[in-house]
């Protein structure tokens, strides 16, 4: 096995594309052909996971967080990220990040932080947008079953629970060849001529569109294929942001805020708001999810749980009578995340049972919390 296979499964679930466009994922160390019998799984590359992975001999490290992420300007010991990547490099180890675009994977961060928090029947909060296109060609009607068939084998046609979707309908096409061509129908002989064609039109996520306009030029009988690709104004159902679900019974505000912080280990909470009602339906968003704030309220969520909340986006979900339409709970960067080291080793360790996947032994946040100790009052 070779790290180029482990990025191709791993982008199968998460695919390049559903990234942020500020985002840097893949491969940032090593070489895909390097083959690979160990693997560390870290939220963050630290010192002590770069110590880690060369005790364990491991060949390749997977991350949530890119280490490469803003221009490095040298590789020396001089920075913390450039003397990390020249000790990853020196020791023969590849590095791999996974980053919003395992965020936006289903059954990813979001996903992996719902389950920690026992939510049932867990969907995405907000679809992914901008991502759906449809295809539209049009093929003689001897070969439209046949290139139907081939651009479905690609991908193409998935619409939620349904695949293989397509819709025809017949007509003309108009065409006069050049001397230089070797037409499927008619012939070079400078006169305009006509075909009955069928108009296939599918559609798909953008990421899929290479592969599919193979497999159409393969099965398309024509030496020119003609074909229009449109974007759809849509949201994609497979990959999104953030999850919502329900607790499986419902939680008092202060019930809730002590099983979010047992069930994360989070040191502290910061919150606002409050619940009127016991908390069922719960919003998640690993990481830094305010963005998603407006999305959580709608989609009527009782409480939202993310990080990286900043001071006035906390007043949001206040009402100016002094209530609050939901609680808002800032639970931690790496405690909304930390269930994401687990749950890509699990993948993986499915994904290829004769590696040795780990994850790390380390808290690799940077941020540490310092709770004061009781002033006496005596
Ligand atoms: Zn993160």
């Amino acid at each position: 096995m070779t790290v180029k296979d482990i990025a191709a499964a791993i982008e199968e679930w998460a695919p390049r594309q559903t990234a942020q466009s500020y985002d840097n994922v893949g491969l940032q160390i090593g070489r895909p052909d390097r083959e690979v019998q160990r693997i560390l799984v870290a939220l963050d590359v630290t010192p002590e996971v770069v110590a880690e992975a060369k005790d364990r001999g491991t060949d390749l490290i997977v991350t949530h967080h890119p280490l490469l992420f803003r221009p490095v300007k040298s590789l020396t010991p001089r920075s913390f990220v450039g003397g990390i990547a020249l000790e990853i490099a020196e020791a023969g180890i590849a590095l791999y990040a996974a980053h919003t675009n395992l965020d936006a994977a289903r059954g990813g961060v979001s996903f992996a932080l719902a389950d920690r928090l026992g939510l049932n029947e867990v969907d995405f909060l907000a679809p992914l947008e901008d991502h759906v296109v449809k295809l539209v060609t049009f093929v003689p009607a001897s070969h439209a079953a046949e290139v139907r068939k081939a651009i479905a084998v690609a991908g193409a046609g998935v619409i939620g629970n349904y695949d293989a979707c397509a819709f025809t309908s017949a007509g003309t096409g108009y065409f006069r060849p050049s001397e230089d061509s070797q037409p499927f129908i008619g012939e070079a002989s400078g006169e305009i001529q006509s075909a009955e064609e069928i108009r296939l039109e599918v559609q798909l996520p953008d990421w899929q569109l290479e592969g599919v306009l193979s497999a159409l030029k393969v099965a398309h009988p024509y030496e020119e294929v003609a074909y229009d690709v449109y974007k759809v104004q849509q949201p994609y159902r497979d990959a999104g942001l953030g999850a919502v679900g329900h607790l499986t019974s419902p939680l008092e505000t202060e019930e809730f805020l002590d099983h979010i912080a047992n069930a994360l280990d989070a040191p502290a909470l910061r919150y606002s708001g409050g619940s009127a009602s016991p908390i069922l339906r719960v919003a998640v968003c690993g990481g830094s999810g305010s963005d998603l704030i407006g999305r959580a309220a709608a989609a009527g969520a009782q409480a939202f749980v993310t990080a990286d909340v900043t001071y006035h986006r906390f007043f949001e979900i206040l009402d100016s009578d002094g209530g609050s339409s939901m609680l808002l709970v800032d639970a931690g960067h790496y405690e909304t995340e930390k269930a994401t080291d687990e749950l890509v080793a699990r993948f993986l360790r499915n994904a290829f049972p004769d590696l040795s996947v780990s994850t790390t032994k380390h808290r690799t946040a940077a941020m540490r919390h310092h709770i004061s100790s009781p002033v006496s009052s005596s």
